[in-house]
Parts: structure tokens; C-alpha cells; sequence
């Protein structure tokens, strides 16, 4: 029969890569709750609607990537491709944006895009949001939190962040007529993307990859010029407080960011590790959001992370922590009495120290298959039952690892010292 296999782009997080996965997301869960952001948990799939009023519909996303599909009762649904709409809608449905709100999710994202490394169709994010606080000190928050997260994970030499501004509505508009003006008497000389663009969201040609149009935009009107007061303050007073922090940033004017949401500040982080997919992170503020999803003006800021990229970058930048052993222990029995004795002693082992990983040996076998199979786990000790031991109402001990081989004799230990015995044995 032929195999069924995961669909393009949706790939399998495998035994061995799953513990830097772990280690990713206990490093993340803890900052966000050190910082006093509330988990929050939604569901992957949402009415297309909510993406196309809160991602936008001229963005790449909704144009191109979404995967829309009609349930059984021919309401349009998409999978959701990022996480900020939905929480938005979740908080406005709940109430909870009657306060200032902290908050952070993690989860499966889905775009259909181009796979490649660092891109998938099926990825993961972890993102923040923050709501109720429209001054800069909580966009700088967000930064500070992510450039901590760079340095616990190892990474932060390796990660540039990038700020901009774009303003508010009103200064928006009035750069976007102007670069219109400008490029259009430039059409010809712009890629096919962008003369589309010109039309749709002329902003997203600032970050065009065309070299031709790059160098194009190198005369055109800058954004910096058209800011409002507020804006200018506020991304005065953002820079203020990071360098008072030390947190290093470079200014790209043409940074703008993907989601037709965002207001005011938007940042970037990005590596030179990982090729064309070198943004990590990406965020900003997006005070009109909760409003145009049907809520009151409550302003909010936030990012978004890949965790493929950050797991791909720890991997290239070789801060992964080694791979925890499996396993501690190994239990071997022979007989269906000393089967008997073994399960239950382990069971009230495990009682006793929950944080012992014992690997029970099922299946029976040869002694020699057993102990093959107890070399192979990567238990440091294993514990044998045979009828001797039955008899005795002992357990044998052996260590497994050259290492340890030497330092600890293969012993019997009567069951009532086994535990403590354990615990120093492996404490050392
Ligand atoms: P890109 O320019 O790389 O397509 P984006 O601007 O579309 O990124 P965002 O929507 O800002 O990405 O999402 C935030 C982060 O999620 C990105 O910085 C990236 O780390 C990650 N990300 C986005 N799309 C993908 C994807 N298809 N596969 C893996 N990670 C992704
Ligand atoms: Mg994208």
C-alpha cells in the first residue's frame, strides 16, 4: 500500500529535536511570567472575516497565504496564520481589555507560502501583547523582554534589532500620496510586485528585495519626514529608553512591517544565520486594532516570534543545552515473581522520587537481551530482579556507564536502602 506521508510545509518535530523545543519554550514561559504577561490560549481555526479586518486585505497574507475553507455549514473559516487577531478578538469577547492587559499565546501559525528553512506553512510563534497603555514605555518593555530573551538563550550577539516609526493614520496618508507621486513617475523602472503594490499598499514597496527599486527608493520622499508630533516624541522617548537600558538598535527607515495593523513604532530583530529568513521577531504598536474588530479604542502593542527560526538559530549558533539523558534508571526482571516484585517497587519509587526517570523493561527477554536493551537506553544504573533477589527481598544494582563502572560495584541492596542509595548514586 502506498504511504501517506505529512503534507508539504507541515513538518514533524522529531524525538531528537524536540528537547531544544523544550528548551525554547521553559526559557519563554518563564520571561513572559517574569514580566507579568498571562498565558492566553485560542483556538487555530476563526471566521476568515477576522483576518481580513485585522490583518488587512491588501497584506500578503490575506491576498495569498490563508487557508480558507468552507465547513459544513458553507461558513468561511481560515486557519489562523498569526496570533494577534484572534487575541484581539478573544479579549474584546471576554471583557478583558476593560484594564490594562498583559498577555502571551504559543502555537501553530499556518501560511501558504513557499517551504523552505525557516519557512514553513505549518510554523510556530510565541507572541505578546500588551493592551490599555498607549505611551512608549510599554513598547520599550516589549523590546527589553525580547532582548533578555536573546541573552538567556545564548543568542544575543547574533541578533540586530530594527526600529522604526510610521506614524500615525493622518502622517501615513500623506507619505503614502507622496511616495505614490514619486513612484509613479517612476513606474517602469519598478518590479512587477511592487508596480502592483503601488496601487494595493505602496508602503510594502519600502522593503521590496528589488535592488533596482531599492536603489530607486534611495531619492525618494522619507517616512522620518512626514511623522506626526506625537509620533516623533513618542520614538524619541522610545530610543530615550533604550539606550538607558543599553539596548543596542539601528534606525530602517524603510522598515515597515507586513500587517496593515500597525501604527506608531514597529521593530524587527533579525540574524545574519539563517539566509533570506532572517527575522525572528517582528512587532509593533496598533492602537486602531481593538476598534476596527468591533471594539473600544483601546490601544496595544505587541510581536511575534518564529520558534523554528529561534531553534534553527540556538542550533547554528551552538547555545542548544545538551540533550538531557533519558533516562536514570533501567529495570530488568526475570520470572513472573520477580516481574511482580519489580513493577511494584518501582511504582513505589517513583512515589518517593517523582524525579527519577525509570525506564521499566516490558516485554521479557534473555538476561543478556534485557541488559543490551538497559545499555542502549542511556539509563545511568539499572536495577535487576531475579529469583535470588526475590528470595533475598534485595534488588541488584549495576551501573551501566564506563565512567561509573569502576566507582560503583555491581551491588544487592536490600529494598528498603534502595531509594536513598539511588539518590546519592545519582546525585554525585
Ligand atoms: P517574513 O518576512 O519572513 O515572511 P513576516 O513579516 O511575514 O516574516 P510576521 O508575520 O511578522 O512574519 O511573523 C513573525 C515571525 O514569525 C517572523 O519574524 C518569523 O520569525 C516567523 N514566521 C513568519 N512566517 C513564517 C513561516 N512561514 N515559517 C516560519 N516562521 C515564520
Ligand atoms: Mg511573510
Amino acid at each position: 500500500m502506498s504511504t501517506i506521508r505529512a503534507i508539504r510545509g507541515m513538518n514533524d518535530i522529531l524525538p531528537d529535536e524536540s528537547p531544544h523545543w523544550q528548551h525554547v519554550e521553559s526559557v519563554v514561559r518563564r520571561l513572559m511570567t517574569g514580566y507579568g504577561y498571562s498565558e492566553i490560549r485560542m483556538p487555530v481555526v476563526e471566521q476568515t472575516d477576522l483576518f481580513k479586518r485585522g490583518v488587512g486585505e491588501v497584506t500578503d497574507i490575506v491576498e495569498k497565504e490563508m487557508y480558507t475553507f468552507l465547513d459544513r455549514s458553507d461558513d468561511s473559516l481560515t486557519l489562523r496564520p498569526e496570533g494577534t487577531a484572534g487575541c484581539v478578538r478573544a479579549a474584546i469577547q471576554h471583557g478583558l481589555l476593560n484594564m490594562a492587559q498583559r498577555l502571551w499565546y504559543a502555537g501553530p501559525m499556518f501560511r501558504y507560502e513557499r517551504p523552505q528553512k525557516g519557512r514553513q506553512r505549518q510554523f510556530h510563534q510565541f507572541g505578546a501583547e500588551a493592551f490599555g497603555i498607549a505611551s512608549p514605555d510599554m513598547d520599550a518593555e516589549m523590546i527589553l523582554l525580547t532582548a533578555r530573551l536573546w541573552r538567556q538563550l545564548g543568542v544575543a550577539e547574533h541578533v540586530q534589532l530594527q526600529l522604526n516609526s510610521i506614524g500615525g493614520a493622518e502622517a501615513r496618508q500623506a507619505y503614502k500620496d507622496a511616495l505614490v507621486v514619486y513612484l509613479r513617475e517612476r513606474f517602469d523602472e519598478l518590479d512587477e510586485d511592487s508596480q502592483r503594490r503601488l496601487d494595493s499598499n505602496p508602503l510594502r514597496i519600502l522593503d521590496s528585495k528589488n535592488p533596482q527599486t531599492q536603489a530607486l527608493l534611495d531619492d525618494a520622499p522619507e517616512l522620518a519626514n512626514y511623522l506626526d508630533e506625537e509620533s516623533r516624541a513618542d520614538f524619541a522617548r522610545l530610543c530615550e529608553l533604550l539606550d538607558a537600558a543599553g539596548v543596542a538598535y539601528a534606525v530602517n527607515q524603510r522598515l515597515v512591517r507586513g500587517l496593515d495593523y500597525y501604527n506608531k513604532t514597529v521593530f524587527e530583530w533579525v540574524t545574519d544565520q539563517l539566509g533570506s529568513q532572517g527575522t525572528v521577531c517582528g512587532g509593533g504598536r496598533y492602537d486602531g486594532l481593538v476598534e476596527q474588530l468591533g471594539g473600544k479604542p483601546v490601544p496595544g502593542v505587541g510581536f511575534a516570534m518564529g520558534v523554528e527560526r529561534l531553534v534553527l538559530l540556538l542550533e547554528a549558533c551552538g547555545t542548544l543545552p545538551a540533550a538531557p539523558a533519558q533516562a536514570d534508571v533501567y529495570v530488568v526482571s526475570f520470572g513472573d515473581d520477580a516481574q511482580r516484585q519489580a513493577i511494584a517497587t518501582t511504582e513505589t519509587l517513583r512515589d518517593a522520587v517523582p524525579q527519577l526517570n525509570i525506564v521499566q523493561h516490558n516485554g521479557g527477554g534473555s538476561f543478556k537481551s534485557q541488559m543490551k536493551k538497559a545499555d542502549k537506553s542511556g539509563a545511568r544504573l539499572a536495577l535487576i530482579w531475579g529469583e535470588d533477589e526475590v528470595a533475598a527481598g534485595t534488588v541488584s544494582l549495576k551501573a551501566l556507564r564506563a565512567d561509573d563502572k569502576e566507582r560503583i560495584p555491581q551491588q544487592a541492596l536490600p529494598l528498603g536502602e534502595l531509594e536513598q542509595t539511588l539518590q546519592a548514586l545519582l546525585a554525585e
